[in-house]
C-alpha cells in the first residue's frame, strides 16, 4: 500500500512502530526520524526483518526545511506525528508544503503556555482542504478513541447523547515513589493547570484538582477520579450534536499528588525559566530531566488501564446510559512490543487513525477531529489490533 514517516522515538513512536509492523500490506515502508538517530536505530534493530521496511533518519522537527528536505527524500504518504505537541505545527507547515497526509496524537502547544486548545491547528483547516490532504487530529487514546467512542455512541446508541463522561484511570504500579506514565513535561502541565468542564455551552473553569469522584471501574475497582481540562472536551462540544455537558476525569493516588504539591510548593513543576548558574533552565524540563524516563517503566509496571465514556442522553423518547470501555493490562502490553500500556494506548490509535486515512477509508481534506470520522472501521480496528472495548449499560458511580 504504501509508507508512513514516523517522527518521534520515544515511547508511543515505539509502539506505533511495532504495530505498523504487524500490518505490512498497509505499511510497506516507514521511517523513523528524530533528532537523536541512535533512538530511531534502536527501535529498526528491534523491528527489522520482518514485511516492512524500516529507514531511519535524523530530523530537528521544529525545523520545517528539515522536514521538507526529509518529506521530499522518502516520499512518504502519511506523516504519524508522535514527537511533542510543541512541533505539531511546523510539521503540518512541512506536509502542506508537500502535500502529504498528517496524523498526530496531541493538540499543538506553545512552549512558554500550557493551553491545551486547537485554534492553531484548526486555523489550517483552509489550507488542507486546498492542498486536497487530510491532517487527522488527535489520534491516540485521549483524545483519540475517547472521540471514536463518542461518535460510536452517537451513531449506534443515540437520538441525543445529553452528557459525556470520560473516564481516564490507571491501576497500574511502577513501584517508583514518583514518576509519569508519560513524558513528564505535558504530564505535569496538564495536572496543574486549572480544570474545566463544558455546560450549556460554555467551559467552566476549575482550580486545580479540586473536584473528586470515585467510580467503581470494571476489572480494576474503586478508584478516585479528578476533574481536569482536557483537549477533546473543546472539539467533542462542537461536534457531538445537541451535547449539554462534557467532562474528563483521570485517577491519581494520594502518594502521587503528595509529590506533586511538593515539587509545586518548591517551584519545580513552573515553566516558566530561571537562570541558575549563568543559564537558563525551565524548572520542569530540569525535573524531567531527573525523574524515571517513561519509557524505562515498561517492565516494572504491573497492572491495568482502563478508560472509558459514560454517555447519558435519550433513544426513542427514553433516558439512556451507556458505558463504552478498554481494558488494557501493562505487562501484556510489554510482552507484546515492550512498552506499558500508557504508551500502548496511544500509539495503536496512532496507527490506526494513519491505516484508515492511507487505506482511503478516512481521507477527507482538511483538518478534522478524529470524531468527525465513521466511527465503525476504527471501533473493529481497536478489536482487531490490541485495544478491545466493552460496553455495560449500568457503570457505577460511588460518591
Ligand atoms: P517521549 O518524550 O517518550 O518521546 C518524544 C519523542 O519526540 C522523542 O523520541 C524525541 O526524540 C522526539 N522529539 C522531541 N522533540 C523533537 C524535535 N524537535 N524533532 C524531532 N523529534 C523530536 O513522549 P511520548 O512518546 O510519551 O509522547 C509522544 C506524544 O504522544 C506526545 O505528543 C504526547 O503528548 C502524546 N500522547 C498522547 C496521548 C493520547 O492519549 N492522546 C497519551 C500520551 C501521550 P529526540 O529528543 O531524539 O528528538
Amino acid at each position: 500500500m504504501g509508507k508512513a514517516l514516523i517522527i518521534g522515538a520515544g515511547g508511543v513512536a515505539g509502539v506505533v512502530v511495532h504495530k505498523c509492523c504487524q500490518v505490512p500490506d498497509v505499511f510497506e515502508e516507514i521511517c523513523i526520524a528524530s533528532r537523536t538517530v541512535s533512538k530511531c536505530d534502536a527501535l529498526k534493530e528491534k523491528l527489522d526483518g520482518g514485511r516492512t521496511k524500516i529507514q531511519t533518519a535524523q530530523v530537528d522537527a521544529d525545523n520545517v526545511e528539515e522536514l521538507v528536505e526529509l518529506i521530499n527524500r522518502f516520499q512518504p504518504d502519511i506523516v504519524i506525528n508522535v514527537a511533542l505537541p510543541y512541533q505539531d505545527l511546523t510539521i503540518m507547515d512541512a506536509c502542506l508544503a508537500t502535500g502529504v497526509d498528517y496524523v498526530d496524537t496531541a493538540n499543538y502547544e506553545p512552549l512558554d503556555e500550557a493551553k491545551f486548545e486547537y485554534s492553531w491547528q484548526w486555523a489550517y483547516r483552509e489550507k488542507f482542504e486546498k492542498a486536497g490532504i487530510t491532517a487527522l487530529l488527535g489520534s491516540g487514546f485521549d483524545p483519540g478513541v475517547t472521540g471514536v467512542f463518542s461518535a460510536h455512541a452517537q451513531k449506534h446508541h443515540f437520538d441525543e447523547i445529553h452528557t459525556i463522561d470520560i473516564v481516564d484511570a490507571n491501576a497500574g504500579d511502577h513501584g517508583y515513589p514518583f514518576a509519569t506514565n508519560f513524558n513528564p513535561e505535558i504530564n505535569i502541565r496538564e495536572i496543574t493547570a486549572n480544570g474545566s468542564y463544558f455546560e450549556n455551552g460554555e467551559f467552566i473553569e476549575t482550580p486545580p484538582l479540586s473536584i473528586k469522584r470515585v467510580y467503581d471501574l470494571p476489572e480494576i475497582g474503586p478508584k478516585d477520579v479528578y476533574l481536569l481540562h482536557h483537549e477533546e472536551l473543546e472539539s467533542l462540544a462542537l461536534n457531538i450534536k445537541g451535547i449539554k455537558k462534557i467532562r474528563f476525569w483521570m485517577t491519581f493516588s494520594e502518594n502521587y499528588l503528595n509529590h506533586l504539591k511538593v515539587l509545586e510548593n518548591v517551584g519545580m513543576t513552573a515553566i516558566e525559566p530561571i537562570i541558575f548558574e549563568g543559564k537558563e533552565i525551565v524548572p520542569l524540563q530540569f525535573l524531567k530531566a531527573i525523574l524515571p524516563d517513561p519509557s524505562s517503566l515498561g517492565p516494572r509496571t504491573i497492572g491495568k488501564t482502563n478508560i472509558g465514556c459514560i454517555f447519558q442522553g435519550i433513544k426513542d423518547g427514553k433516558e439512556k446510559t451507556y458505558y463504552v470501555y478498554n481494558v488494557c493490562d501493562h505487562q501484556e502490553c510489554y510482552a507484546e512490543v515492550g512498552s506499558q500500556a500508557i504508551s500502548y494506548t496511544t500509539g495503536v490509535p496512532a496507527m490506526i487513525g494513519a491505516m484508515l486515512v492511507m487505506t482511503g477509508k478516512w481521507k477527507n481534506p482538511g483538518v478534522h477531529n478524529i470524531e468527525e470520522f465513521n466511527p465503525d472501521p476504527f471501533m473493529d480496528a481497536l478489536n482487531k489490533y490490541g485495544l478491545p472495548w466493552q460496553e455495560s449499560f449500568d457503570p457505577k458511580l460511588i460518591d
